[in-house]
């Protein structure tokens, strides 16, 4: 073993042992983020109790970037070095709370740099905890990636958690739409000739795209809800709206398959002689880029907190996440930890159940300390950082 090696060896040990330390911090912050659920763009408590505890740990805050009030940049410097991100995320999902486990990203992420950054006097450069609101629909890593915040980040990493401790991650482009069909009320008995019905729109609607899903390639996905189906039964459904995703594994084919869904809403306007408004989320999130590189050294990492990740199967059990444009933009880390059994749905009443458990707290600790691990060796070692963005220039 290399002297270089044996104090990186100490410094993760130092890392580890600081991320204990911080650990009933940490979890009370993630108790109080997962009793108190705030959807996208609505994460102001989280957002205070994240940013109060990363001011109290030395780093300087700048809440409201990107023209977003619960969008954040903390930032701890010691002179010229690389530049690591922690990307935070906290919201919740609408009528379900932290099914998907933000409250242990929100945390792991500011764990790991509060922990790397007090082991800046050994490795100089520059750590930032970025808080990255509305991840489940609104796209808040989008804004920032457009607002510049990511011009000078070397590395930007998370944790996500799962059924699976897994190194590498994919995720499905995907484009959110809001329908809309305008019919015109009438009594459904004694004056149905005078009626135009947005349900029967709705259901033609729905019918074509559950038609469309076994003419499309592996791994796209169509899938949506109706909201508003009318208000009485014996008056003929004036208005209907609600909203679908489009998923694929690649921006293009999303988009084609963005235009057969839209005939297929004109079409069922058309037939049933409703107006139809879509509208769209502003920007679609895209695929998840990994970069081989910082999967590396998160694996060893990952080991060495006793973790053994299992082999990601490609594609399987895909969602879609704003990290995959982040990973489009500068080398990226998606890394999952397990916090459930593996017949556990995401986005279900037992994820959400775990997202608060003491499993979940232990993978949030696990992940914090992997995810510190691999910010020390980017620094320690800038050459690594250069050939994490050979990579990303090469994929
Ligand atoms: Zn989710
Ligand atoms: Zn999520």
């Amino acid at each position: 073993m290399s002297v270089a090696q044996a104090s990186t060896g100490q410094l993760k040990d130092a890392i580890g042992a600081r991320v204990d330390a911080l650990r009933p911090e940490l979890e009370r912050i993630g108790h109080d983020i997962h009793a108190n659920p705030e959807i996208g763009y609505e994460e102001r408590r989280a957002v205070a109790w994240l940013t109060e505890l990363l001011k109290k740990h030395g780093f300087s805050v700048d809440v409201g970037i990107a023209n977003t009030p619960t969008a954040f940049v903390a930032t701890r410097r010691n002179g010229t070095g690389p530049t690591v991100a922690f990307l935070s995320e906290y919201d919740a999902l609408r009528g379900l709370g932290h099914g998907c486990g933000h409250n242990l990203i929100a945390t792991a992420s500011a764990g790991a740099g509060i922990a790397l950054a007090d082991a800046l006097d050994r490795t100089p450069g520059r750590v930032l905890v970025i808080g990255t609101p509305a991840e489940e629909g609104g796209g808040g890593k989008i804004r920032l990636i457009r607002a510049g915040i990511f011009q000078e980040v070397d590395a930007a990493m998370m944790f996500h958690p799962d059924t699976r401790t897994q190194v590498l991650h994919w995720a499905l482009a995907v484009t959110h739409m809001h329908f809309e069909f305008i019919g015109r009320a009438a009594h459904a008995s004694g004056d149905p000739e005078k009626g135009i019905n947005a349900l029967d729109a709705f259901v033609l609607a729905y019918n074509g795209i559950s038609l469309l899903r076994q003419q499309v390639k592996d791994g796209a996905r169509l899938h949506g809800f109706l909201k508003e189906g009318g208000t009485a039964p014996n008056i003929i459904p004036e208005r209907t709206s609600g909203e679908f995703l489009v998923r694929a594994r690649d921006q293009a084919y999303m988009e084609e398959l963005v235009q057969k869904v839209k005939n297929i809403f004109q079409a069922a306007a058309l037939a049933t002689g409703c107006s139809l408004k879509l509208t769209f989320d502003e920007e679609p999130y895209v695929d998840l880029r990994n970069n081989g590189v910082l999967a590396r050294l998160f694996e060893e990492n990952l080991r060495r907190v006793g973790l053994d990740p299992v082999e990601g199967v490609p594609w399987e059990n895909a969602g879609s996440t704003d990290m995959g444009n982040v990973s489009h933009v500068v080398p990226a880390l998606h890394p999952t930890l397990s916090i459930a059994s593996a017949d556990v749905a995401g986005h279900s009443q037992a994820f959400l159940e775990a997202s608060g458990s003491p499993r979940g707290y232990q993978a949030m600790a696990d992940a914090a300390k992997a995810l510190a691990m691999t910010g020390a060796d980017l620094l320690a070692d800038p050459s690594l950082v250069e050939q994490a963005k050979v990579e990303f220039r090469r994929t």
